[in-house]
């Protein structure tokens, strides 16, 4: 970057400066030499001092500074600039006969020091010109390590100035905290950009004050995202309150408050590297997701262990992948539309056999491998080891038995999706109806254009789409009716809950009703009791998938089950 220092000039084309001193010949001494150089102001005492920084500190240059003086002392005055943030950055040289002022002048932020009497013009004009470079260098530094609307660090700066502070307070226990504000795209789009830019700057200066009094630092990492890293002991509770404005106060402003969410890694490990330390600190702030109670959660032991577990599975995952650890388990779907259930079909899901941690269930490694982008690779390995079994089935049995494979939301946007599935029906020399295809009801309304389009396609090629977990994704009815699908599958806890009182029972009957209107069959899984069985039927379902029925089992143990394809015994749900 060039080296300039146009914007810190007074309007005339001389920096400004201002000399303060009581005795009037030393006034006119130092102007006299600084004239042809200087724009100069005069304070004849502390307090007209005091008042002249005030009005020009954004365009004075460089203060010359006497001690002994009435109203204010210059050490006072250096006191006052010294703790008032927008007057400290204005430099001071201290020119005085109190010799022995040095250190004090120095240590109260003075940035030079020259006795009396006035050594050389020449010396002056040259410390005067060094300090000004030097303080503009700084205001550049100031501008470019700043994030422009809330000047708090950016993260780049903040992430190096939090390195120093671990080399210069190796002693010193650190929190990191991360801080951000719950729902802020919600209020960017209701009230506007402004508003969201608003917002931003008041969290940012009231946070900025806490942290500041805590000897810490500050920066917004990105969009809503605040990172502190500050000596630990900070009132974290305090911070958030006086950082969540209620916007109520403010007529501009609709009424309501604004939530911040604050995760805490305390007593930080000074052996990780930074962005662990804050990915800690947000695992924290997680936890506090859609909890408009509390706003304060701390990084625990429990989450650590987690986190070292998650770790071992990541790693482990392509050794895994390749010596196939992971097991596809089958689950029947019993159709009850006759007076005998029989098994119409399963679901395939898959399991890993670790050879040191043991058996370990999806719910344990799917989310972790969606959020990393390993899923895709574990789905392609469960899809094809499903469409071996079902021809291996088909040529066993003489007839296939129809499997349904789930497809994460992640999966959604894989470009190659649709050819992967063409591929493996070749392959195995499946029908497309033999293999079906779960989705979440949820993935529908994270991108709703893609997965109407890419489960269109799909549809097109003959393949079956039952929308899975139905019942907690919100869909609206509107969306509902215009879905590609070919069944319901009812979310277990949708099903336990609908069982369990008149009002939910009713959900039940307003689910058969959007089936029938969309002419799919309801699906409903979980099933654990002969009870939850008959009052499904009851209800009106067409398939029941339950450990009532079956748990989850390896594919030797599914084919018996098909091979005799009946009710457990004593059972009467059949009729
Ligand atoms: P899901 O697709 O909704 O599968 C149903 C889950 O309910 C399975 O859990 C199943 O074992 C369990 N379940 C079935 N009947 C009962 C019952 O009567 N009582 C109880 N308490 N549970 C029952 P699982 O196998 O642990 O799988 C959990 C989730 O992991 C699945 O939910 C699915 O979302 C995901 N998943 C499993 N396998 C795969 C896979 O290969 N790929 C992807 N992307 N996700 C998978
Ligand atoms: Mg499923
Ligand atoms: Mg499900």
């Amino acid at each position: 970057m060039p080296k300039t220092h146009e914007p810190f000039r007074s309007s005339s084309s001389k920096r400004l400066v201002l000399i303060v001193d009581d005795e009037q010949i030393n006034r006119d001494l130092l102007g006299f030499m600084l004239d042809g150089t200087y724009d100069c102001l005069y304070a004849a005492n502390g307090l007209e001092a005091l008042r002249a920084i005030r009005k020009y500190r954004d365009t004075l240059s460089l203060v010359f500074l006497d001690l002994n003086m009435p109203e204010i002392h210059g050490l006072d005055l250096l006191k006052i600039m010294k703790s008032d943030p927008s007057l400290r950055q204005v430099p001071v040289m201290v020119i005085t006969s109190e010799n022995n002022a040095e250190v004090e002048s120095l240590q109260l932020g003075a940035m030079d020091f020259i006795p009396k009497p006035y050594p050389q013009p020449e010396i002056i004009l040259a410390r005067a010109r060094r300090i000004i470079e030097l303080s503009e260098d700084r205001q550049i530094i100031r501008f470019t390590e700043r994030d422009s609307l809330t000047r708090l660090f950016n993260r780049d700066y903040f992430f190096g100035y939090s390195h120093q502070l671990d080399l210069f307070r190796k002693d010193q226990p650190m929190d990191a905290i991360l801080v951000d504000i719950n729902h802020f795209h919600m209020l960017n789009e209701r009230f506007g950009r402004s508003f969201g830019d608003e917002i931003l700057r008041r969290v940012a200066e009231k946070l900025g004050e806490s942290v500041e009094a805590n000897g810490g630092i500050i920066c917004r990492r990105d969009a809503d995202v605040f990172l502190i890293y500050c000596p630990h002991g900070m009132d974290y509770e305090a911070a958030v309150k006086s950082a969540s404005i209620h916007l109520g106060e403010d007529p501009l402003m609709p009424s309501g408050q604004v939530h911040l969410r604050m995760g805490v890694y305390e007593n930080v490990d000074k052996s990780l590297d930074l962005e662990r330390r804050f990915d800690r600190a947000k695992l924290a702030a997680n936890t506090l997701r859609g909890n408009c109670v509390r706003s304060v959660a701390f990084y625990t032991e429990e989450m650590h262990q987690k986190e070292i577990f998650d770790a071992q599975l990541v790693d482990d995952f392509y050794p895994a992948l390749m010596q196939k650890q992971f097991k596809v388990y089958y689950q029947p779907k019993y159709d009850i539309s006759q007076r005998r259930p029989f098994i119409a079909s399963a679901e395939a899901l898959v399991r890993w056999q670790h050879p040191t941690l043991g058996l370990i269930m999806p719910g344990s490694f799917i989310p972790l491998f969606e959020e990393n982008g390993l899923i895709p690779q574990l789905d392609r390995f469960v899809w094809r080891e499903t469409a071996a079994q079902i021809a291996r089935w088909k040529r066993q049995f003489g007839f296939a038995i129809p499997v349904s494979v789930n497809i994460s939301r992640v999966d959604i946007y894989d470009p190659e999706l649709t050819t992967f599935f063409q591929s493996i029906l070749k392959q195995y020399g499946l029908q497309s109806h033999e293999l079906r295809l779960e989705i979440t009801e949820s993935a529908y309304n994270d991108n709703a254009d893609l997965i109407i389009q890419t489960v269109g396609q799909l549809r097109s090629m003959g393949f079956c789409i039952e929308m899975d977990d139905f019942g907690t994704g919100y869909s609206s009815l509107g969306m509902i009716s215009n879905l590609p699908i070919d069944a319901l599958k009812l979310d277990m806890m949708f099903v336990h809950n609908a069982l369990r009182g008149d009002l939910d029972a009713r959900m039940l009957k307003l689910v058969r009703d959007i089936a029938n209107y969309l002419s799919v069959p309801v699906i409903a899984e979980g099933v654990e009791t002969l009870e939850q069985a008959q009052a499904l039927k009851d209800a009106g379902c067409d398939m029941l998938q339950g450990f009532y029925f079956s748990k989850p089992v390896p594919a030797e143990a599914f084919a018996e089950l098909a091979r005799t394809s009946s009710l457990p015994a004593g059972s009467d749900a059949e009729q």
